[in-house]
């Protein structure tokens, strides 16, 4: 039997019934995340102490039968940019390489009181920009499908971690895409939930007004059960919702037939591989035979959300950033300072990377007096019409469906000269940030023996339909259970 393979599920049974310990679980992932993970470099710190500590108490929990969880004794990993106490958080950035959080995020205290065992921390493009994992300032993760293949961004580590078997599940976090871009590249079931259903607090922030923590696991069913777990209100973020959270997972077997998926037609333009549009093209068959109905939508102004999504980003990172000053988090660079000013100068020359540098810049400009009014505050309402779009298309469907991406991964190296190119790599994933809306990124089928990834997106708070939808088609197809070999 393969202990990295198994889903979510499959593990806490075989722990309920005593088939194995979560000592003995947990030692075997770190065994292999140990041998195998030089190669694909997904993990920035590897936490065996509090992993193993972790396991303990939950194989204690399970021996007394008491406060048991879905989670309860499963390994996962989290994305470098949530704060987890006494683990070091770097952001993949060298500004926070040596900064050890206090206090653990909302997030990392649910998974703890739930039981789940933190592995370690995973790599990601600095402070989550980019979309490739090699803006990352400590070292660049590889696609487990192929080492010569870029992982997907920003959360390229959490996502190649799971592909490659050295988790069980996974959190990840998405601005702009970092959830379902890598999970598509990957192979992997990831969810952006809508904006607000899961508390921000310790998420090191890139844009507050867009920032969505969110799971990575090998299947819909267990997407259901990491996000119920995490999600809710929160006292400490204020843009959180109060309204309960929904056991996901007991209507996951409703039947889908009669349901309506929409075809945003300005997602099917030219661009798109065509290994790609085959794969969901079959998607929206399988959807057919399964009695949906298929109805072409129009999200109008989906030409303007690339420029809209940077622009806002730009603004918001580059105040969030502000922080990053050499007196309060992390690097210091005061050597030879003369003044308070010079070590912010020193502090962000040698810490920030050129991509957080390049958006910081940008984001100062479109914030600048005479500025402002033309590009943040434009940019702002354009965001007002993305949002609308969404509703609108949503109001005569039940959910969207669209690729991930308009190609499978790329090779590391290929994009990193030029930043526009980079960016356009995003154009399925952003609209979705600025409207808030949830979107649930599945493995749909492969080009050139790379993954494909599909998203359907959803209404408001409707995480639900997009699992049941999301699990119907898994009830039918296998891609997502299909594994890399690597070092087997
Ligand atoms: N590719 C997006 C960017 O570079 C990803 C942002 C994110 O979701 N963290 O902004």
């Amino acid at each position: 039997m393969q202990l990295h393979t198994l889903t979510l599920r499959e593990a806490s049974e075989m722990l309920a019934t005593k088939q194995i310990s979560s000592v003995e679980l947990t030692q075997a992932t770190l065994q292999r995340a140990h041998e195998i993970d030089p190669k694909i470099q997904s993990y920035v710190t590897l936490a065996d102490d509090v992993a193993l500590e972790q396991a303990k108490q939950a194989d204690e929990r399970i021996a007394k039968g008491k406060d048991l969880t879905p989670l309860t004794g499963i390994p996962f990993a989290m994305k470098d940019a949530i704060s987890t106490r006494g683990v070091r958080t770097t952001c993949s950035s060298k500004i926070l390489e040596n900064y050890v959080p206090q206090y653990n995020a909302t997030v990392t205290q649910k998974l703890a009181d739930a039981g789940a065992v933190l592995i370690g921390k995973t790599n990601m493009d600095e402070f989550g920009m980019g979309s490739s994992c090699e803006n990352s300032a400590l070292f660049k993760t590889r696609n487990p499908w192929n080492l010569e293949r870029v992982p997907g961004g920003s959360s390229g580590g959490a996502a190649a971690s799971m592909a490659a078997g050295l988790c069980n599940f996974s959190i990840g976090e998405d601005t702009g895409g970092s959830v379902r871009m890598p999970a598509g590249f990957c192979n992997v079931t990831g969810i952006k939930p809508t904006y607000g259903r899961v508390s921000r607090y310790g998420l090191i922030s890139l844009v507050s007004s867009f920032d969505c923590i969110g799971p990575m696991t090998r299947d819909v069913y267990d997407c259901a059960t990491v996000l119920e777990t995490i999600a809710g209100h929160d006292p400490q973020d204020s843009t959180t919702f109060n309204s309960p959270v929904p056991q996901y997972n007991q209507n996951l077997n409703k039947t889908v037939k009669g349901m309506t998926i929409g075809i945003p037609k300005e997602y099917f333009v030219s661009g798109m591989d065509a290994g790609v549009e085959n794969a969901i093209q079959q998607a929206i068959r399988t959807y057919e035979k399964l009695g949906m109905k298929i109805q072409e939508v129009s999200l109008p102004h989906t030409q303007y959300a690339l420029p809209v999504y940077y622009l806002l980003l730009f603004a918001e990172a580059s105040s969030n950033l502000a922080r990053f000053d050499g007196t309060r988090f992390g690097l210091s660079a005061s050597e030879n300072a003369k003044d308070v000013i010079d070590i912010y100068l020193q502090t962000r020359h040698e810490g920030f990377g050129d991509e957080v540098k390049r958006r910081i810049m940008l984001g100062a400009y479109a914030l600048s007096a005479g500025y402002y009014d033309a590009y943040y505050l434009k940019a702002q309402k354009v965001r007002t019409l993305l949002r609308r779009d969404f509703e609108l298309a949503l109001s005569s469907v039940d959910i969207l469906l669209a690729p991930t991406s308009p190609t499978t991964a790329f090779k590391l190296g290929e994009k990193t000269n030029n930043p526009l190119e980079m960016y356009l790599s995003d154009i399925y994933v952003v609209a979705t940030n600025p409207a808030g809306v949830p979107a649930l990124a599945l493995p749909a089928g492969f080009s050139n023996n790379m993954p494909v990834g599909m998203q359907l997106i959803g209404k408001h708070l409707d995480e639900q339909t997009l699992f049941q939808v999301g699990h119907a088609y898994q009830q039918v197809t296998d891609w997502h259970k299909q594994n890399p070999v690597i070092g087997d």
